[in-house]
């Protein structure tokens, strides 16, 4: 048995915070795979080069939501995007979405990139991450607009549980990272409840929401175990039950490359 860590940014930090010593660890704690994820599109490359070195790692492709205003244009950023899409390599597209929460870049920029990121994800069949922070409504309505079951994962999920009924009905994932261990959290358990569990994946969005046994310090695959622990007791399963089913569900999500 082991986990699969279905969020994590590994070439964050390099020089500060090792990849080679984070994967390490992490296979010290058990876990077996690792979905390294891209926000632009260097850092696509460094997550497709660490994946084609660690059999224990994978890499997509995208532009994060609060990456892809300022910098230059998006027109043709996004064509890059589709280039480097093309090559191969990616068992996803993203991470993309939308963020009303740092409001850095413009709506209607996040929202062209979005669906830029949804198209390019259906002509090459790859799954999606999907980036949500106070946006929920209008991210259900950009996958409505889809008019097909969208394949992908709602990552970190914080929203609303009332949002959860309608993206499940889409075919989305849910994938929850640290913050459900904090104590405020209500909410996101709840969420974490109402997920079936062929649909529910752990992450740890490493280096960042650290869970609260070791919240403050930088994030990392290996302490993933802590989330796992707190979804299990939250939905009243054992931790082997639910390391099991989140393994497969990420395993199944993610079986391109
Ligand atoms: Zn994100
Ligand atoms: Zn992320």
């Amino acid at each position: 048995m082991a986990l699969f860590d279905s969020h994590c940014h590994l070439v964050f930090d390099p020089e500060n915070h090792s990849p080679q010593e984070q994967l390490e660890r992490a296979r010290e704690m058990d876990v077996g795979m690792m979905l390294c994820v891209a926000v632009d599109l260097e850092s696509a490359i460094a997550c497709r080069l660490l994946a084609e070195q660690e059999p224990d790692v994978l890499a997509s492709v995208g532009i994060h939501p609060n990456d892809c205003g300022p910098q230059g244009n998006l027109s043709e950023r996004l064509e890059a995007l589709k280039n480097l899409a093309q090559t191969g390599g990616w068992a996803a597209i993203g991470e993309t979405g939308m963020d009303f929460y740092r409001d850095n870049t413009p709506p209607d920029i996040q929202e062209k990139s979005f669906r830029s990121h949804l198209d390019l994800a259906k002509e090459l069949a790859l799954p999606i991450i999907i980036h949500c922070r106070h946006a929920a409504s209008k991210v259900l309505d950009i996958l409505r607009d889809q008019n097909r079951t969208v394949q992908g994962v709602m990552h970190c999920w914080s929203e609303d549980p009332k949002f959860v009924k309608p993206i499940l009905d889409i075919g989305l994932h849910f994938s929850f990272a640290g913050n459900v261990t904090y104590p405020k959290a209500d909410l996101i358990r709840e969420s974490a409840r109402l997920i079936p569990s062929e649909r529910l994946l752990i992450e740890t969005d490493a280096p960042f929401l650290a869970p609260q046994p070791v919240r403050g310090q930088k994030n990392e695959p290996a302490h993933i175990h802590h989330t796992l622990e707190a979804i299990a007791e939250i939905r009243g399963e054992t931790r082997e039950t639910l390391e099991q089913s989140t393994w497969k569900a990420a395993e199944s999500l993610f079986s391109a490359g």
